[in-house]
Parts: structure tokens; sequence; C-alpha cells
């Protein structure tokens, strides 16, 4: 038998890289770097937004992040005039749910033979899914420093990102001869008493030398004096210490959450499936930011661009999104005045107020994020005629009670820009009218800014799992309807009646 062919293979390059974008994105302050590395790589300029005075000219191409955590990253056409341009923005967000190291990390009694460290619930995770996986940590450390490096020296709090790449955490299953009948039916997780990782045992730790006491002496004669340290895993501080080489004294908090050290995978016989953590959202981050880029590098993008082509990407969504980064906070709103108001002051031809008007008027949001595709075993949990496939297309998502964005004119524009570019159709999704519905980004956007918008994804399973799984061709499938939008989204706008 001669080796069976894969039918994925044009697609796979792409494949590949959206893999080690989501790798690398092991919490929102690492996918924003992530996007950051892309956009610095294609030549675009950090803005920062504290400056009163910021420059953004015709043609630039632009990026800045809040708390590190979101990001707004754009093109200015050199066709736009403030007023008459709008602002061609995808949204995606960057956080996923997780496992959050508590605010005190310490959780091991004294007696307890190991040491483990308290987690708190970020979202709403298949919490079952994290038993038995390679746990890891990621996320920021503050720490402080002295800057001339003598008591005299002023002190600065800096945040330093971190990956430790090993599995040093688990959350063990309990083995199935200590279960009751019941309790294997019913496998039910509570979040409070059985989710917390195991980080080492004592009786190595006692090996290895390190004293049971939290820090060494002259650690504690310098703890920064609130007492933060002597709430902490003193095993986890040294960690933290060792992996980014400072002192543990310096270390003043950390945001940090758990991922799965498995790397993703392509998967199903003809590799037509990309098996990997945090698919949503980080697969429409990655095909956000690699849409912007590649059409900055399309001959006469820019030069014929009449707008300003935007991607922003949200913290905080898995959580409802109302936080000071979230989609329902004022970014975007503060994106479109200030961005086009830096540019109309270059013309003065427009009175501020009716700049803001008219720029949302001419503007829209496609909103992009992962879709349920139809799971063969649980088809009955699907509406029958909105099951969308995986490998078949991107999808619109649809919700009459405005659980997702989209209206009658903002799904035409969506499937013009498909049609006008040879894209497979768009799928549809709705839910069934007996369950409940997700919801997302797009209404957000729309209500707090009152710019238009469309919500779509790509196909998956396995949603908020710890492993996801899509389609590599809708990888493809998104990156070219992205790339449209920004293309095409002018001209199929003004041929729509308003
Ligand atoms: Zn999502």
């Amino acid at each position: 038998m001669p080796p069976l062919a894969t039918t994925t293979g044009d697609h796979l390059p792409l494949a590949r890289n959206a893999m080690d974008y989501f790798d690398r994105s092991t919490d929102p302050f690492h996918a924003v770097k992530s996007s950051v590395d892309m956009l610095k790589e294609a030549g675009f300029e950090e803005l920062d937004e504290t400056d009163p005075s910021i420059t953004v000219v015709i043609g630039g191409k632009y990026y800045y992040t809040r708390n590190k955590s979101s990001i707004v990253a754009f093109t200015v056409g050199e066709a736009y005039r403030p007023g008459y341009g709008g602002f061609k923005i995808i949204g995606a967000h960057t956080d996923s749910p997780n496992l959050k190291i508590k605010p005190r990390s310490k959780r091991s009694l004294k007696t307890s033979k190991s040491i483990q460290v308290g987690v708190e619930c970020y979202g709403g995770g298949l919490w079952h899914t994290w038993f038995d996986r390679d746990l890891s940590l990621s996320g920021r450390v503050f720490c402080r420093r002295n800057l001339d490096n003598d008591d005299d020296g002023a002190e600065f709090i800096e945040q330093r990102l971190i990956k430790i790449d090993r599995p040093i955490l688990r959350v063990p299953n309990l083995a199935i001869h200590l279960q009751t009948a019941e309790e294997r039916k019913a496998f039910k997780v509570n979040n409070e008493d059985h989710l917390s990782p195991i980080l080492a045992m004592a009786a190595q730790k006692a090996l290895t030398g390190d004293s049971n006491d939290d820090t060494s002496t002259e650690d504690k004669e310098k703890d920064n004096e609130d007492g933060w340290t002597e709430y902490q895993e003193p095993l986890l501080l040294k960690l933290l210490a060792s992996e980014l080489d400072i002192p543990i004294e310096s270390i003043v908090d950390f945001e940090l959450n758990l991922y799965d050290c498995q790397k993703s995978s392509l998967g199903g016989i003809y590799n037509e499936f990309v098996n990997s953590a945090r698919l949503d959202n980080l697969a429409s981050c990655y095909l956000a930011v690699q849409a912007l880029v590649d059409c900055t590098k399309q001959d006469d993008f820019i030069k014929n661009d009449q707008d300003i082509s935007m991607v922003v990407l949200y913290d905080h969504e898995e959580i409802g999104s109302t936080s000071a980064v979230g989609a329902a906070s004022p970014i975007l709103g503060e994106a479109v005045k200030r961005i086009s108001a830096v540019l109309n002051s270059k013309e003065q031809n427009v009175a501020l107020y009716d700049l803001y008007e008219a720029t949302v008027r001419k503007s829209f949001a496609l909103s992009s994020d992962q879709a349920h595709a139809l799971h063969p075993n649980y088809a009955s949990k699907h509406e029958k005629n909105h099951q969308p496939q995986m490998n078949a297309g991107m999808v619109i998502k649809r919700n009459a009670n405005q659980k997702y964005a989209t209206s009658g004119p903002t799904g035409i524009i969506m499937r013009e820009i498909a049609r006008r570019s040879n894209l497979p159709p768009l799928q549809e999704f709705m839910v069934r009218q007996d369950c409940g519905c997700g919801s997302t980004i797009g209404p957000l956007i729309s209500s707090t800014t009152g710019i238009r918008a469309v919500d779509v994804g790509c196909p998956q399973l396995s949603m908020h799992s710890i492993r996801e799984t899509m389609g590599v061709c809708d990888l493809t499938n998104g990156l070219e309807l992205f790339k449209s939008f920004f293309i095409h989204f002018r001209s199929v706008d003004d041929s729509l009646e308003q």
C-alpha cells in the first residue's frame, strides 16, 4: 500500500506558524508579546499612550498595549481622510479559562507531605480536563529593583514575563479503586478542594537541603515589609527567583496561571486537525495579527486604503469583559477618537464632534471568537439547520436576542466579502431554542462605541477544555477572510444601502 495522502499540505505552513504562536502564548501577557513580536518584525512602531502629543502619520503602522494583556495595532491608509474614512476593526480576546495562583499561594499545612499551591478558577473551564496533565506556570512577576544598586538609589518595580517550560505541577485524579460507584458516575469537581496542584514532595525538598522554613533569615530581614512574602509558598518564590535570576526578596507580587506543557499537534489521519490549548481564542488573535501584517506587505494596500485598518485584542472576555482592558472598556472608542483627532489636527477640516460621529458611522467591527463545530457524538445538542463543520469555512454567529452582534446588513457584508474573494461560503451558527447561548465581544464593542459589528469564528470542538481541536483548513479560511475584510470592506459597504 502506498502511504496515505494528506490533503492539507498547502495549509500546513500556516498551521505550523499558528501552532508556534499558540505554544508561546500561554497567558494574555505572552499572547500580547507574541503579537508584538509579529508586528515589530513587520515594521510596526510602538506608541506611548501617555504621551499627550503622539505622532501618527498617513501611511504609518503602529501598536500600543494596555496592562500588557490587551493590544491595539493599526495602519493608516494613505487615502484616509479624517471624517470621510472609518475604522475597519478585527477584535478578538487574549485570555482563556485557566487556573490562576491565588494571591496567597501557600496552601500546605506544616504536617502535609505534599507541597501544594492554592489556585483560583478563571473563567468557565472544563476543569475535569485539567486532571493528570503536565502543568506548568506562566505570567508576570513584579520585582523591586534598586536602580543604582546602592542603598540610596531610587526604587523601581519592574514587570518580568515568566514561562517555565517544564511540567512542575500536577492535579492528580483520584484512583478508581478509591471512589464509590456514585462518585465515579458523578465525577464532580469541587473547585476549592480538588484542583490544587502538587508542586513537590516535602521529603524531596528536605533532601535538597532546602530549609523547611519560608526563606533564609537574611531573606526574611529584607522581606518587602508589607508581609506579602509570608503568605507565599516559599518553594514557588524560589523557583521564580531562580528562573528570573533575581533575589527572592525582590519579588513583590505576581500574576501567574497554570498551563499545559504539551505542545500543540496536528491530528487526524490526513493531518486535518490542530489540537492545542487556548484555540479559543488564540486562533482569532493569531489570524487577526497575521492578516494585518500580510496586508501591509501587499503592494498598494496601504496606498489605496481609505480607512484605518485595526486589530484589537482584549483581555478578560472569559469573565465578562468588564475591566479596564476588556471589550466593555473605553479602549476602542478612545482609539477611534484619538487617532482620528490626531490625523485631523494636521488638516483641521472637521469639527471634533462631527469627526467622531461620522467616523463611527463609517466604521465596522469584525468580532472573531471560536465557534462550536458539530460534535458527531452529541449531534442532538445542535440546532439541526445550523451545524458548522470543521474545515468547511468560517462561521457567522447569530442570535436575535443580541448575544451575538450580527445583524442583517453586517452578516450580508461578510458574505459579500467572502463571495467577492472566492472564499468558501460562510457557515451559520445559532443555538437550539431549549439551550442557553454564549456571548462574546461583538455586542460589547457595538454597545460601548455604536460601531456596527458581526460575530464570526473558526469552528472547533471541546471549547474550554485544556486541549481543543479545530480544522487546519479553517486557519487558511480565517486568514483569507480577514485579509479580504481589510481589502474589500470599503467597496462592499459602499455598495450596500445604509
Ligand atoms: Zn472565546
